[in-house]
């Protein structure tokens, strides 16, 4: 018998009083967002939610999150977060897709806005039978007539529940990949997939009571979920909220909070640094507190890190992961240590090989496909048993990620499977490139893809943004280039830009850019 909400239950009895969660100026302890989450569980029970429904939940990092998230793990049912920025089409794709039988939403505020009226999805779904509109200040009346909020649902209940027993194998959340590559898939991740993960995060991120923790990266998605959310939950540290990603927002709160740990994807170690580079911000405070910084869900270029590394004096553990394995795979690990451009070593319990596209495994320093093998292996993609069965095969996790390993056993991922790009013949992978353009002084961020090409099958084009201040030229970026990497392999067209386009988690989305 396991459930997920003895994170908090646990710290809530041993650590009562003490700050879990600060958003903006309120603070809430762990006995009180654990009161909160029971009053959540005692209200679904009595409107009939029953051990293994599904309840869809979008919000941004606000306390609300963990208070539901735990409320639904404690009736017994299953979490399934929502992005913010889903339009009402999306959101009615997801809720049928799911099998949600309620759904928790924001409503969204000037400075928050959702990216729809979660209600607008919710009425076109059939299964879904309970809307909640999470409102700012939960003492407002509903702005939808007929329509519940959290706190006229929570009203009256009572903050004892006894939570519903379920098996480790339950599956705890349904939660959906980013999207990067294509249409999001529900990945079913058990009470034990995420408990293990946790456990582990926990101690690579060197989490103890004593700490605090920033959370930028949106907790509808698995890296903050598992290795902020969860993992200071069940250590007992105090999570700094902010619901979204501003370079001055995130300085401020590290400075006021005095935070110890700090979790980002790459863009945003790119956005602190570019940030740093024309504004004055006086870092003393928080080059003395900051301990861990973590980096994951896309690769983070080496000039980044290294950048980011000398101005605060530390080091960046970056892992690799992905909502179908909990998401932790491989990590930087403290007790093992680190390299500069790796994804580290395999963490405790999880196996990892590399495989040519006959299944052999390769030798080091070869490029196969990374597969994995473990605790940390969701159940499936929620009722697509064909995809399943693609991407799990012998207990395997087949990543679609390629990799090379080295001599010590240090994993560096090489790119998406993808994002290869075939031209005339031969592969290029984009980071490759990127990571060689990047060290160009005038740019500062870059993304390579394929483009559809009459004679070279594809061809190869770079959309580059340049640091602040500077200039440079399409030509001069090309004889760069071609003096730093194979012929075959530089872009032959280059698109100097003013933005990125990314996605709710920071990640580039090189799919846009292929429509563009
Ligand atoms: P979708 O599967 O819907 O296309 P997604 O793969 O981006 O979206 P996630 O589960 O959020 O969804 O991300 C996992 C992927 O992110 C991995 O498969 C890998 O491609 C990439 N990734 C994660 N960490 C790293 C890293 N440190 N370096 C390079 N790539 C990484
Ligand atoms: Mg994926």
């Amino acid at each position: 018998m396991l459930n997920l909400s003895v994170l908090l239950e646990n710290s809530a009895q041993k650590y009562a009083d003490k700050t879990a969660f600060t958003f903006m100026d309120s603070s809430l302890s762990f006995a009180q967002i654990n009161g909160a989450a029971n009053q959540v569980a005692n209200a679904l029970v009595s409107l009939g939610i029953r051990p293994g429904d599904k309840i869809a939940l979008s919000c941004f990092n606000l306390p609300y999150f963990p208070i539901i998230y735990n409320g639904i793990l404690k009736a017994g049912a299953t979490v399934v977060p929502l992005s913010v920025l889903l339009k009402a089409d999306e959101i009615h794709y997801h809720l049928e897709n799911s099998d949600a039988k309620a759904y928790f939403s924001f409503t969204g505020t000037e400075d928050l806005p959702m990216g729809q009226m979660g209600h607008e999805g919710f009425q076109k779904t059939e299964a879904c039978e309970h809307f909640f509109m999470i409102m700012p200040k939960s003492d407002m009346p509903s702005t939808i007539e007929g329509v519940e909020t959290l706190g006229t649902m929570m009203r009256g209940q009572s903050p004892i529940f006894d939570t519903v027993e379920t098996k480790s194998s339950d599956t705890a959340v349904i939660i959906y990949t980013s999207g990067t590559t294509g249409r999001p898939k529900g990945a079913e991740l058990t009470h034990s997939n995420l408990f293990a993960n946790t456990v582990l995060s926990a101690d690579l991120i060197d989490c103890k009571p004593e700490d605090t923790l920033l959370i930028v990266l949106p907790l509808f998605h698995i890296f903050a979920m598992t290795v902020m959310m969860n993992a200071g939950l069940y250590r007992g540290a105090t999570s700094i909220l902010l619901p979204r990603f501003d370079a001055e927002g995130v300085l401020s709160l590290m400075h006021k909070h005095k935070v110890t740990i700090f979790a980002g994807v790459p863009t945003m170690y790119w956005g602190l640094n570019s940030y740093l580079d024309t504004n004055e911000f006086n870092i003393s405070t928080i080059k003395s507190t900051l301990k861990t910084c973590a980096s994951g869900g896309a690769s983070l270029p080496v000039p980044v890190l290294e950048k980011f590394e000398k101005t605060f004096d530390l080091t960046i553990l970056e892992g690799y992961g992905m909502s179908e394995g909990s998401p932790v795979v491989t990590f930087n690990q403290l007790d093992v240590g680190r390299k500069i451009g790796s994804v580290g070593t395999p963490v405790w319990g999880v196996q990892v090989k590399l495989v040519n596209e006959e299944g052999e495994e390769v030798p080091v320093g070869e490029k196969g496909e990374l597969l994995y093998k473990g605790h940390n292996v969701m159940k499936g993609y929620y009722k697509n048993p064909e995809a399943t069965a693609r991407t799990i095969k012998n207990g395997w996790l087949h990543s679609g990620d390629i990799a090379v390993k080295d001599e010590d056993g240090f994993y560096f991922i090489v790119d998406r499977t993808k994002d290869m790009i075939i031209r005339g013949g031969l592969n290029v992978y984009p980071r490759e490139v990127e990571e060689v353009m990047m060290k160009h002084p005038a740019v500062s961020m870059v993304a390579v893809i394929g483009v559809p090409d009459d004679e070279k099958g594809e061809e190869i084009k770079a959309f580059v943004l340049l640091n602040e201040g500077q200039t440079t030229t399409e030509e001069e970026l090309t004889e760069y280039t071609k003096g730093n990497i194979a012929a075959y392999k530089y872009p032959r067209i280059i698109e100097i830009t003013k933005t990125l386009p990314t996605s709710a988690t920071g990640k580039i989305l090189k799919k846009e850019l292929r429509k563009l």
